[in-house]
């Protein structure tokens, strides 16, 4: 039998949209034929909210002559995953002039991103408040010194293009691409603009990015270093840049720079993660010693045939609560830690899964990567 155009496009976008589970009820030769032809890969990474090199945690550092440190406990998760994502809350500038301890004028030393290299991070937002606590020279150096050790940085440049300028990762054959923005340049609570931070502000400027990105990558990954410090709540210029990223076309948005953990969403069946908290930070509160790592798991399936499209998705969520211990080294928190620290944020699953009818459904066999 000779399928219709038509019929043929609806099965192929059934076929490549469905679960697998739900795609192997169906009891239709042709859909089984062209479901032995969808290529499927999958890869996955975790993303951490914000890392901190300088101040306490390179004084830590320096004392256990060990830059790995604060990455140890965490690394066979951070093992586990294709690549890492974080937000690089200290620039590097060459010097290894640390801040007194308080000071909120951060310089990590050279040698203190031998953590970032180790442990796999390929992607680092600098779109934050602190990233010019080095000047104009300290960002570049800071950029250049992450692309020279194969890390690409996003968010900020020598220009507000360069700012906005998207970053994609290839891996597994799969483009992902990212984009970040920050609600301050400099660390004065957002007042001052300049031209080498982008800014949560500029929706014109992420919708434009977020379209050029489409035409290109096959997952697109919106960061946003935005909110209030040191509460639960996620607040409006959160809640309007992370609404507009989905909107014009991105399939997860990534949150940090509260320093406390905030609520997730599903909005147009797509992720927003508000903040993922601190990750690597020597701050002394409970809560700012308490951060959420998410493994996320993308799936781009594909019909074997000439001209046919791949669609790639967010396929599902694993969120990994951590504790923060000696100011300084996350760990992953126990089963019961684990649920006391969702539960901050109304959640009481740790898997979640895109589907539907139940976007937040807890299948803990959706994580699994095949
Ligand atoms: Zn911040």
């Amino acid at each position: 039998m000779k399928l219709s155009l038509r019929y043929k496009a609806f099965l192929t976008l059934t076929l490549l949209f469905l679960p697998p589970s739900c795609v192997e009820q169906k009891d239709d030769a042709s859909l089984s034929k062209l479901q032995s032809k969808v290529i499927t890969s999958t890869v996955s990474f975790i993303a951490v909210g914000d890392i901190m090199l300088s101040r306490g945690v390179a004084r830590k550092i320096a004392a256990a002559k060990n830059p790995l440190l604060p990455f140890s406990k965490f690394a066979g998760q951070l093992k586990s995953a294709d690549f890492n994502f974080a937000n690089l809350e200290s620039p590097f500038s060459g010097s290894d002039r640390l801040p007194p301890s308080g000071s909120l004028v951060f310089n990590a030393p050279d040698e203190n991103i031998a953590g970032l290299i180790e442990y796999n991070f390929k992607v680092v937002s600098i779109a934050n408040n602190h990233i010019l606590d080095q000047g104009l020279k300290g960002l570049i150096y800071t950029r250049d010194f992450l692309q020279e050790k194969g890390i690409l940085a996003v968010g900020a440049g020598q220009s507000l293009d360069e700012a906005w300028q998207p970053r994609i990762y290839k891996v597994k054959n799969i483009k992902i691409g990212f984009i970040a923005a920050s609600y301050a340049s400099i660390n004065d609570g957002g007042v001052f603009k300049n031209d080498y931070v982008a800014r949560i502000e500029d929706l014109d400027r992420l919708k434009k990015a977020v379209q050029e990105l489409d035409l290109e990558a096959d997952l697109i990954v919106v960061s946003m270093h935005a909110g209030k410090e040191d509460t639960f709540k996620v607040d409006d210029s959160q809640r309007s840049f992370a609404r507009s990223a989905i909107e014009a076309g991105a399939d997860l948005v990534i949150g940090h720079h509260p320093h406390w953990i905030q609520p997730v969403e599903v909005y147009k069946g797509k992720f927003i993660f508000y903040s993922l908290g601190n990750f690597i930070f020597d701050q002394r509160n409970e809560n700012n010693r308490e951060g959420l790592a998410i493994k996320v798991v993308v799936q781009k399936r594909k019909i074997d045939e000439p001209n046919s499209k791949s669609v790639t998705r967010v396929k599902c969520v694993e969120l990994i609560p951590v504790i923060i211990e000696n100011f300084s080294t996350p760990r992953e928190a126990s089963s019961e830690e684990s649920r006391k620290i969702l539960a901050k944020i109304g959640i009481d699953k740790r898997m979640h899964c895109l589907k539907k009818a139940d976007p937040m459904s807890s299948r803990s066999e959706c994580c699994s990567v095949n």
